[in-house]
């Protein structure tokens, strides 16, 4: 059983800030800004390109609410899924990423030389 199915059965502890039947939410246990929070469904995904839009939608009122619980709906957040190799995914079930609380910078991407590919 993979690590963030671990958790949604509370094999592992986490500091949950919201939960429902389909989706989970837990802080980060190394955050990168004020606010960082992993949402995940219940069920196992791999990644965000093994996700149905069925899973989607509810999730996208789940990112929404958590927004609001942590009080960075209105100042602004951002939300990051990492996929595969390249993409940066460490844990091998689907997260969401969202991160607020301060005026978040636009980097740590790989230096890109986009000849060739427009
Ligand atoms: P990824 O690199 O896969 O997009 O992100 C994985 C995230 O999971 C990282 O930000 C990392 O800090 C977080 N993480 C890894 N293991 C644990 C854990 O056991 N508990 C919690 N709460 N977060 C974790
Ligand atoms: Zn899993």
């Amino acid at each position: 059983m993979c690590l963030f199915c671990k958790i949604t059965n509370k094999e592992i502890p986490s500091n949950i800030i919201l939960e429902d039947e389909n989706y989970l939410a837990f802080h980060d246990i190394n955050p990168k800004a004020p606010v960082h929070i992993l949402a995940i469904p219940k069920v196992h995904v791999d990644s965000f390109h093994e996700l149905s839009p069925e899973i989607m939608t509810g999730m996208t009122s789940f990112i929404q609410e958590i927004a609001r619980k942590t009080s960075i709906d209105k100042s602004g957040y951002r939300v990051i899924t990492n996929i595969g190799e390249n993409g940066g995914q460490e844990v091998g079930h689907l997260h969401f990423h969202i991160l607020g609380g301060t005026k978040l910078k636009w980097g740590h991407f790989a230096d890109a030389d986009p000849k060739g590919l427009f």
